[in-house]
């Protein structure tokens, strides 16, 4: 596919295998574990489930690199085993991590509970405050990880910066892009080394498989594919398949994702009731002038806090009727969460509190509805007493 060919066509036509196999239009579902030998030399280069390679992988990992114009990807059975395969592969024993303190409250579950025993030593970074990266850098800091837009306080780092610096020290860069989607950022292009997806959210779109990949050069992809072949979070040829079609429609989604958000940030921040809004399209946001800088729309995800705290929190979302209350994120359907009690729950409320998470915080994933409905919507449930 030539170089300029835009991100909705890569959607429907990159990987696509050549000649169609049968003819089918959609791609079929190989569900078959193992192929028959044909002269393979290498363990890696066996066909089954767990190495990720059977056709239905193959065709999904081409349509991914291509979307953010890298030359590899690896799909994976979670979000989570996309991010905890590439920090084991890069990191042993005696490694130093830095880490954006604001991070996906698995992502920061696992860093702050579990890599120690590995003897992999880590420090939590200020994605706003360079100084802060040089004064936690080492001499065994191996690797640099930051979230394009972070949950659930919807900030944007000088993602730029983090590039630079990662080169300066020789640090890998990874970044968690779930957020914006390939649709509204492309690491690659600015040059991190990697990009996780969490594809349960924008990728597949419809919430209803659990997904991952990580997308970059095709040495680390490579490497990180032998890590994953040992820790075994394969993705299933059925669940590759229901990605695939999903993502046929991402931009499409996206762009309402894109409207609606936008929509609904602005109707909250002139709302009496509401005490704070946080997302990176509203010029009033902190983070405007990163996010316009690096995306090329503000995606679906923001969080706010209402006057009267916990109380006005849980009445609102009560009184909602088109969007549910349901953890995660990314499908066509608005839902609304407390992440004190859900993603965040990991955190002690100290923690929490440290990285300016009021237990009273909403987070909302707005949907591909009707913004006139949403917005209504919202209204009617703003009226508290
Ligand atoms: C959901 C999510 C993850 C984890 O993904 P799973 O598919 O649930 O394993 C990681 N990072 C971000 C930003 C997420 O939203």
């Amino acid at each position: 596919m030539k170089k300029n060919t835009k991100i909705e066509t890569k959607l429907i036509h990159s990987g696509e295998p050549n000649p169609r196999i049968g003819g089918a239009v959609s791609m079929p579902i190989f569900q078959s574990a193992m192929y028959e030998y044909c002269g393979e030399e290498k363990y890696q280069d066996i066909k089954y489930i767990r190495l990720n390679n059977t056709p239905n992988h193959i065709v999904l990992q081409e349509k991914l690199a291509a979307l953010e114009n890298a030359e590899s990807a690896l799909v994976t059975a979670s979000g989570m085993a996309s991010i905890t395969a590439s920090l084991l592969t890069f990191l042993e024993k005696g490694d130093h991590l830095l880490v954006q303190d604001t991070l996906y409250g698995g992502t920061h579950t696992f860093v702050n509970h579990e890599i120690e025993k590995w003897g992999i030593e880590f420090d939590f970074i200020d994605g706003n405050n360079l100084n802060n990266w040089e004064e936690k850098l080492r001499p065994n800091t191996k690797v640099i990880y930051v979230e394009s837009i972070t949950n659930p306080l919807i900030k944007v780092t000088d993602l730029k910066a983090v590039v630079e610096f990662a080169k300066n020290h020789e640090l890998i860069s990874i970044v968690d892009n779930t957020f914006p989607s390939p649709i509204n950022f492309r690491p690659t292009e600015w040059g991190f080394d990697l990009s996780c997806h969490s594809c349960t959210k924008y990728l597949n779109g419809h919430s209803d498989i659990v997904a991952g990949c990580v997308i970059g050069s095709k040495n680390l992809i490579e490497k990180i594919t032998h890590k994953l072949n040992h820790l075994g979070g394969t993705l299933d040829p059925h669940a590759c398949f229901l990605l695939h079609r999903g993502i046929k429609t991402l931009s499409l989604r996206m762009e309402r994702h894109n409207a609606n958000a936008l929509r609904v940030a602005q109707f909250l921040e002139d709302h009496p009731g509401v005490d704070k809004v946080n997302y990176p399209g509203l010029e009033s946001n902190s983070h405007h002038k990163n996010a316009k800088r690096y995306f090329d729309g503000f995606s679906g995800m923001l969080s706010f806090e209402l006057k009267g705290g916990m109380s006005s929190a849980k009445q609102f979302m009560e009184k909602l009727n088109f969007s549910i209350i349901a953890p995660s994120l990314g499908g066509v359907e608005s839902l609304v969460t407390l992440p004190s009690t859900t993603s965040h729950s990991g955190m002690s409320t100290n923690e929490r509190k440290n990285s300016g998470i009021s237990n009273s915080l909403i987070r909302m994933s707005v949907g591909i509805e009707h913004m006139d409905d949403l917005i209504a919507d919202l209204k009617q449930a703003l009226e508290l007493h």
